[in-house]
């Protein structure tokens, strides 16, 4: 069975669990239920968007210990590992995707990827 994330709706817990393909609920440590998220365990296709538009702007060569653990297993997890390691901050549910800010404290070069990908001057 594949591996997914799911996160407790009771604790919002986030954690990885083996799941049915078909599962859309699991169950958290705490005794509430959890919804999957789209997730990618190691070998399973990149079927979501916010993971290929990272792999587009993470340093692949970076020897940082969250962008280690991010490229070693792109979960959602180590995904807001990443995201926090960088200063970025998720995007809230319903929040619109946009083109991130100086504002946001994000590092130089991590603003100057996203602006390339985005096709936009840095
Ligand atoms: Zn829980």
């Amino acid at each position: 069975m594949p591996l997914y994330d799911f996160e407790c709706r009771v604790c919002g817990r986030v954690f990885e669990a083996m799941a049915a393909m078909d599962a859309a609920e699991g169950v958290c440590a705490c005794g509430g239920t959890a919804k999957r998220l789209v997730s990618v365990g190691r070998g399973f296709r990149a079927d979501a968007d916010w993971l290929e538009s990272v792999t587009d702007v993470v340093e692949k060569d970076s020897p940082k210990p969250h962008v280690r653990a991010f490229l070693a297993e792109p979960s959602r997890a180590n995904y807001c590992r990443w995201m926090a390691g960088e200063g970025l901050r998720p995007l809230e549910s319903g929040e619109a995707r946009r083109a991130p800010s100086p504002r946001d404290g994000i590092a130089r070069e991590v603003l100057a990827r996203f602006a390339a990908r985005l096709g936009a001057p840095a």
